[in-house]
């Protein structure tokens, strides 16, 4: 099983998991475990993000408004952006790329599409064709940079990759950005070993990139591995993300080379290039398209619990503040009549009488809020905001507008009083009780 597909079941079965308990926790660990592992992922490395895991799980006060299954996912996303990088920016100036990879993976059409990627941005770009092994290869490049208008260089026949850099160079000279595509083979080998050191040598590549394709597992690490001894690697290059692949090789090549993920090649045009992301490419190794906005949310959370409880403001209204209120007033049952005595007749009554089983359900929705939600209710006007909670909470839309509708008349109410110092000092006095 390969990297992605282990780490996406084991995913999709803790998110699927009604409660997270120490057991699921141990078992989602076990299982990415093995997925990363397998993926020749440093095994101390793995041994101490799961106990994190596993901390944070049990051990740790997870801020409000997140689940335990979004904090941990978001646990695992950031583990492996840190193997795999966030972004990837190349830096555009003059420069000189050796693709290396095995055969099929798709450097010839990168090279061009990285040939076109730089002469887009200003740069001119020239293309070498360095593999000698292939017959057509000449053809197959020289017919590429012909289509995106980039210079080609190669001797027909010519077996000597030294002598074909030499003269490619010499006639590149003018030329920002080389590119120099190379063999490749089904297997790694001797000769393809000492033809790739042939042509480090001469041309000097600032960057080495390995070409591997999407649906390449586990044996991406054993492959990275090898060119990386044979050359060192500086990054990897993904191809055919656009098919059914998932890219989970690339976390083997990356961890075994120690580079980083820099372009994908999604399509066989020359502009099917992107650059690599961790959202849209860790999301898809994940299952989880959208990670994007989990991730926003848990880290907003975090962010937010951090906050100190002095910079809140006490006296005002918010739906931390109308939680304790409606619990104070549910313990003082005379309350009412109290309230009916000062005239606040608009007291959302029916959450005194409906008692403990909307409470509880309130107790969940305010739960489910961010601190800032809880501190400002006018964030709750969107739309996406009420149906996140409501999730999160177990509740519906309609409970959740239902206790906005009960904290503005509340607020109403507040507001009615604000200036009023004495029925704020003794409304504060009953609100403390609960
Ligand atoms: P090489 O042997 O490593 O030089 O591989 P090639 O560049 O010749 O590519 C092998 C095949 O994969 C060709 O048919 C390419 O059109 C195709 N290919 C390369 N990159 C991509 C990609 O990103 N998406 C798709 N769908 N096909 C690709
Ligand atoms: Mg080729």
């Amino acid at each position: 099983m390969d990297f992605g597909e282990g780490l996406r079941k084991a995913i999709a079965k803790l998110r699927g998991a009604t409660i997270i308990d120490l057991k699921t926790i141990r078992e989602f660990n076990r299982e990415l475990q093995r997925a990363m592992i397998s993926s020749d992922v440093d095994i101390a490395l793995v041994a101490s993000f799961t106990k994190r895991i596993e901390d944070a799980a049990t051990k740790e006060k997870l801020p409000d408004g997140v689940t335990p299954k979004d904090y941990i996912t978001n646990m695992v996303y950031e583990e492996l952006v840190k193997l795999m990088g966030r972004s990837y920016e190349p830096e555009i100036r003059p420069k000189r790329v050796l693709l290396v990879g095995m055969y099929g993976s798709g450097k010839t059409t990168t090279s061009a599409k990285l040939a076109k990627f730089y002469q887009d941005r200003g740069l001119s770009a020239g293309l070498i064709c360095c593999d000698v092994s292939r017959p057509a290869a000449y053809e197959q490049l020289e017919t590429l940079a012909k289509q995106i208008n980039v210079q080609f260089f190669g001797i027909r026949d010519e077996k000597d990759v030294r002598k074909i850099v030499k003269d490619g160079l010499k006639t590149m000279k003018d030329r920002k950005v080389i590119i120099c595509d190379s063999s490749g083979r089904s297997a790694f080998d001797r000769q393809l070993v000492q033809e790739l050191k042939q042509i480090t040598g001469e041309f000097a590549p600032d960057e080495k990139f390995l070409v591997i394709n999407a649906d390449t597992g586990q044996v991406a690490g054993k492959q990275a591995r090898e060119f990386d001894e044979a050359v060192g690697i500086s990054g990897v290059i993904v191809t055919k993300m656009d098919g059914s692949g998932k890219g989970g090789g690339a976390l083997s090549a990356v961890s075994s080379a120690n580079a980083r993920v820099t372009f994908l090649g999604v399509g066989e045009k020359m502009n099917a290039l992107e650059l690599y992301n961790s959202e849209k490419f860790v999301g898809r190794l994940l299952g989880i398209p959208d990670i994007e906005s989990l991730v926003k949310n848990v880290n907003e959370a975090i962010k937010e619990a951090k906050i100190s409880p002095e910079e809140m403001n006490a006296e005002k209204l918010n739906f931390d503040t109308f939680y304790t209120q409606l619990k104070a007033m549910k313990n003082m049952g005379p309350m009412k009549n109290m309230l009916g005595m000062l005239g606040m007749a608009d007291v959302p009554k029916n959450v005194v009488e409906e008692g403990e089983s909307k409470l509880v359900k309130y107790k969940a929705i305010i739960g489910s809020m961010t601190k800032s939600e809880r501190q400002d209710e006018r964030l709750l006007k969107e739309h996406s905001r009420i149906t996140r909670i409501a999730k999160g909470s177990g509740t519906n839309e309609k409970d959740v507008r239902m206790l906005i509708g009960d904290f503005n008349k509340m607020k109403k109410m507040y507001d009615m009083f604000k200036n009023d110092r004495n029925v704020k000092k003794n409304m504060s006095k009953f609100m403390k009780f609960g």
